[in-house]
């Protein structure tokens, strides 16, 4: 990093810090957070301070959105990349929120042509290259220690999209294996789909059988939610994911669990 980008993201972090009390208020309640180091934290904190800075938080139909929502969506948010760096953000500005659920319409083509109008109620969605949309209930819900994590499902959409397309095949890393990354994940989404066909549970939210690229989305959610599950039911997801988002949520846990 050059001198003035050092510079300008010193001035950035701060002219613009996060308030203490308010950074505090959020951190210590939010329990995906139990385990991280001090350092971790102050990593998270710096992302998070420079994420609020470079995207444009918009209230959408009038809704008043509040220093509270616009960190806690931006401490999950950079939850996700805070191994990964920032730079896999960029490229879009704009994060959406609705005050809950929010209805949107599609026209869509069929194999023949036919076009098929429906309409959809949702807690968030992800433009390939424009915002992501966010339902506040369903992000404050989740801060509550959810079994699911809207945002963390975006943000995956957001890094799924990195090379072009959102099919559940982000750009792995300089050393991962882009044959092993396939086969795990191929394997993992088919069992998923037989146990669904044979009604039995996989513990994972049956929406992840709905393509590769939900599949990446819930077991993101997962992986950082509820590490445990994930590493007992799918470890060698658990394992991909580890490498992809260079963290190691489930040895977070148990430090924690030793710090109580
Ligand atoms: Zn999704």
């Amino acid at each position: 990093m050059n001198i003035l980008k050092r510079a300008r993201i010193r001035y950035i972090l701060h002219r613009h810090a996060i308030a203490h009390g308010l950074w505090l208020e959020i951190v210590d309640h939010l329990s995906l957070l139990q385990g991280l180091t001090a350092v971790e934290k102050a990593h998270l904190r710096e992302l998070t301070t420079l994420f609020l800075y470079e995207k444009n938080f918009i209230g959408a139909q009038g809704f008043q959105l509040t220093d509270y929502m616009r960190v806690g969506i931006a401490v999950q948010t950079c939850l996700c990349i805070l191994e990964i760096g920032l730079s896999c953000l960029s490229g879009w500005t704009d994060v959406i929120v609705y005050r809950g659920p929010f209805r949107v319409s599609r026209d869509t083509a069929d194999a023949v042509g036919v076009v098929h109008h429906q309409d959809h109620v949702l807690s968030g969605e992800s433009w390939s290259r424009g915002p992501i949309v966010l339902s506040w209930a369903d992000v404050e819900q989740d801060m509550q220690q959810s079994p699911r994590n809207v945002v963390i499902h975006e943000i995956a959409h957001k890094l799924d999209a990195l090379n072009g397309t959102t099919n559940g095949y982000p750009p792995l890393h300089y050393g991962m294996s882009v044959s092993e990354w396939t086969e795990v994940m191929s394997q993992a989404y088919e069992a998923l789909n037989h146990s669904l066909e044979y009604q039995y549970n996989s513990g994972l939210d049956p929406y992840a059988a709905h393509s590769p690229a939900e599949f990446f989305a819930v077991v993101s959610e997962v992986f950082f939610c509820h590490p445990e599950r994930l590493d007992s039911q799918f470890p060698e997801v658990y394992r991909q994911l580890q490498l992809y988002y260079r963290q190691d949520p489930k040895r977070r846990l148990h430090a924690a669990s030793r710090m109580i």
